[in-house]
């Protein structure tokens, strides 16, 4: 089935709900993505150091990252200034300003972070402010616990010294007012229209980081929280074997605990890239899984620096930056149907 063909079959199966701004925009992306991208790889040489990748075609992020990296700076910082430039970009319509709302036209905000020895910040539903993963580092380290949601969320970055702002652009605004002629219950899901950000980092001295930011699945019920928050899910390191960040349906993600799952697989001998397909696996061959109407991406590094990256549909891509090379690479996908 080609590409356009599936797109249309999820719009008719009322599961996949597209939208005709979604679909165009996702066409340009995956020409654009045609044009730039380099082949799918698994990398399996041993890596030089420093090294980032990150989810979907991200080279700013990834360049400010590396930048930090080559300067002989840690990880945690790289992943964090990184998911910082895509939160910045108001473009961006699923990342920290310029978010798509919820239902009810609120931007709600999720993000997460992990260092090297373990510790993890995380916040959940999250708005007005629009850096949620510098928050979710300062619930890591100025608080005792990792998760903050909501109103406690807010009032906690506003003491930290974060401005509160309007996160509801004019562009977003449109796009929630056009969906909401038409205000399909479920959230909108299509293959290419995921656009959260998860980096993960080697430094010099050879320690991971990793972290990961969204404003979650467009038009979603007010109060939800997806995966990208949640550690073991959306994110998990693991300093002496590797990191994997996912991306996609966030709910699909959170049943097979899917980071986690991938880094007791590289634990277990499998490389980043087997680890992430079988990750796949474990959701696509669920008893009825209805797979052919969302899309889930994972990305993984081991310690080694060797790369992997795996999706249900075509069209996922990862960043990376290694060697003074700053790429995106299309990955290899499951439904070739
Ligand atoms: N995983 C995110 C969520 O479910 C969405 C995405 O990756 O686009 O909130």
């Amino acid at each position: 089935m080609n590409r356009r063909k599936f797109i249309k079959n999820s719009a008719l199966t009322g599961a996949g709900l597209a939208v005709g701004n979604s679909l165009i925009s996702c066409e340009e992306k995956a020409s654009k993505t045609n044009e730039t991208s380099a082949t799918i790889t698994e990398s399996n040489s041993k890596a030089n150091l420093p090294l980032v990748i990150a989810t979907w075609h991200v080279k700013e992020a990834t360049a400010k990252a590396m930048g930090i990296l080559q300067a002989g700076g840690n990880a945690l910082d790289a992943v964090e200034q990184g998911c910082r430039i895509e939160e910045a970009n108001e473009k961006g319509q699923s990342v920290g300003k310029g978010g798509l709302p919820d239902r009810d036209g609120n931007v709600t905000l999720d993000a997460c972070i992990m260092d090297k020895h373990g510790n993890c910040g995380s916040v959940v539903y999250l708005q007005n402010i629009t850096h949620a993963v510098s928050v979710a580092r300062k619930v890591m380290e100025d608080t005792p616990h990792v998760m903050l949601a909501g109103e406690g969320a807010k009032q906690f970055a506003i003491s930290s010294g974060f401005e509160p702002e309007d996160l509801l652009t004019e562009a977003s605004k449109n796009a929630w007012k056009k969906w909401k002629v038409e205000a399909k219950y479920k959230p909108i899901i299509n293959i290419e229209n995921h656009d959260t950000i998860g980096m993960l980092a080697i430094d010099k001295n050879g320690d991971l980081s990793g972290a990961c930011t969204t404003s979650g699945l467009a038009y979603k019920m007010g109060g939800r929280v997806g995966d990208s928050p949640i550690i073991g899910s959306g994110l998990f390191v693991d300093n002496e074997i590797g990191a994997c960040v996912a991306t996609g349906l966030g709910e699909e993600v959170l049943k097979t605990v899917g980071s986690f799952l991938v880094v007791e697989l590289m634990r277990q001998g499998k490389s980043p890239q087997q680890a992430c397909e079988e990750a796949i696996l474990r959701i696509v061959n669920k008893p009825n899984s209805n797979f052919k109407d969302f899309q889930v991406g994972y990305i993984a590094v081991n310690k080694q620096g060797e790369t992997g990256s795996y999706a249900i549909h075509q069209w996922f891509s990862m960043t990376k930056f290694q060697d003074g090379v700053n790429e995106q690479i299309q990955s290899n996908f499951y439904n070739k149907v």
